[in-house]
């Protein structure tokens, strides 16, 4: 890895304001996803070791909710000026332990550091309420105070980015962190961690630890000092830790899985459709949980649609994403290959037509796939597939079109062009989903309430509603 500051990439884990190791001398080793070489390791702490980092942050909070919402906003400030300074490091990390292109990681990076600087700018917008009372001479005071001490778990996929609005919304609330990353990509976080505390983040009031994640989450969960999680990952670990937070009534946000539809009317400008289909469903290998997953198209355009795909996924430049050029990166290790080829044979078998690429790996690499005369009954539209696959199913009308969006048990992004406004609010709100990209895919942003329904989980993330997710409401009567 070629850093210009090298100390970004620590290989220590950080909580109380101090790097450590782990008192278990045993680390995990990192891999870059591309040439399979291992690029670091980091601590595997124990479980006592976690709750040691719990206590850090809940002494911290004792002084960090105290602060003024002007300094926690101007900290924030600063941090989210110190990863645009060193984004071409947190890049270069970032692809280099997760594997996407350079230019995505840099967008990655400058994703990131938009949380921050948005919730420095909410962290002094905590209102509250005075609400008239029922009895004469008495006032209600509603005041939004910070939960306490936040556990935040991270995916591999946004490394810097999921984790960054986690802990921006969760500081400008006045609360603490103890984040977890995911085990293969922990360096992003790391490096985050050390930007914050240059910016000036107070010891204890943000902590990364890397371990075993079962032994991590169980500490998360049944540790009272934790008052919220915030997690994002999949289906299955969410519904886990639903479960296990009954323990201590942990409130939590889940931003798990999807299984977005895409969907293109007769009536849509086609040439922007299918730049969107293409932008939304290969950015990161396929591996988003907000990535198209069902391409549907109105039988009336859909050899237009198909021809104009064909050429644009056939561009698509597989490799190394430090190489010029590229855009599609490896996937992130061998059990994401085989699901793709699952999702790949599956549906070739039922009948789906190949009209680019091979459904073969080469190590992690693979070219992206096009399928046409793809079916509902196909894996891919029961899964998320998390890999460059795009299959298209053809539909006649618009109510076809809404009963196969809604025809899965996920619900966090779907997209539809049309240019009938009519159409688009029917459309828009007989889908079940969190969000929605009418003629634009690129729905992701700081502004904006990030999250799902049904089994994408529940809570949202950035916007003035994303801090809601780390306060509570207190009432008090003044008599
Ligand atoms: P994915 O399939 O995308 O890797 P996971 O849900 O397995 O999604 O992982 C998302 C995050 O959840 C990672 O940080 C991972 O280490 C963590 N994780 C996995 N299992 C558990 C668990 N039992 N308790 C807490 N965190 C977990």
């Amino acid at each position: 890895m070629k850093l210009k500051n090298p100390e970004l990439l620590q290989q220590a884990n950080y909580w109380d304001g101090l790097w450590r190791q782990s008192a278990t001398g045993e680390f995990i080793e990192v891999a870059n996803p591309s040439t399979r070489m291992v690029i670091g390791k980091v601590p595997r702490v124990s479980r006592a070791e976690v709750a040691s980092a719990i206590t850090a942050a809940e002494q911290a909070f004792i002084s960090w909710r105290q602060q003024t919402a002007q300094k926690r906003g101007q900290i924030l400030r600063g941090w989210s000026e110190l990863l645009l300074q060193h984004q071409e490091d947190l890049a270069e990390i970032m692809t280099s332990e997760q594997g996407k292109p350079l230019a995505e990681a840099k967008g990655e990076v400058r994703y990131a550091a938009s949380y921050l600087q948005w919730f420095s700018e909410e962290a002094v917008r905590n209102y509250g309420d005075i609400i008239p009372a029922q009895k004469p001479g008495q006032k209600i005071l509603v005041q939004k105070q910070p939960i306490g001490v936040c556990a935040c778990i991270t995916p591999w996929n946004f490394p810097i980015a999921m984790l960054a609005r986690k802990v921006a919304a969760a500081l400008a609330a006045g609360c603490t962190v103890v984040a977890k990353p995911a085990e293969l990509t922990p360096f992003s976080a790391l490096a985050l961690a050390l930007l914050g505390e240059r910016a000036g983040v107070p010891a204890g009031v943000f902590n990364v630890i890397t371990g075993d994640s079962a032994a991590i989450g169980d500490e998360f969960t049944e540790n009272p000092i934790v008052r919220k999680i915030s997690f994002t990952g999949s289906t299955r670990v969410g519904k886990l830790l639903q479960q296990k937070s009954a323990t201590n009534l942990t409130k939590l946000s889940l931003e798990l899985g999807g299984n977005a539809p895409l969907i293109i009317f007769d009536d849509a400008d086609l040439d922007l459709a299918v730049k969107g289909a293409i932008a939304a469903k290969f950015r990161n290998a396929g591996q988003t949980c907000v990535c198209v997953n069902r391409l549907l198209v109105q039988r009336t355009v859909y050899e237009q649609v198909m021809q104009k795909l064909d050429g644009a996924v056939a561009e698509l430049k597989v490799g190394d994403g430090h190489q010029e050029g590229v855009k599609i990166g490896p996937l992130i290790n061998q059990s994401a290959v085989e699901k793709f080829i699952r999702h790949f044979d599956d549906a070739m078998e039922k009948g789906a037509k190949l009209i680019c690429g091979d459904g073969k790996s080469d190590n992690l690499f693979i070219k992206p796939v096009l399928l046409a005369d793809a079916k509902p009954n196909m894996l891919f539209c029961r899964e998320e597939t998390f890999a460059p696959l795009l299959a298209a199913i053809p539909f006649d009308t618009e109510e076809e079109a809404i009963q196969l969006a809604n025809d899965t048990p996920y619900g966090l992004a779907a997209y539809f062009y049309s240019n009938n406004v009519q159409r688009i609010m029917r459309v828009s709100d007989a889908i079940e989903s969190g969000m929605i990209g009418v003629n634009e895919t690129a729905i992701s942003n700081a502004a904006a309430p990030f999250g799902g329904v049904k089994w994408s989980g529940y809570g949202r993330e950035g916007s003035r509603y994303g801090m809601d997710e780390y306060l509570t409401i207190k009432y008090v009567l003044m008599g």
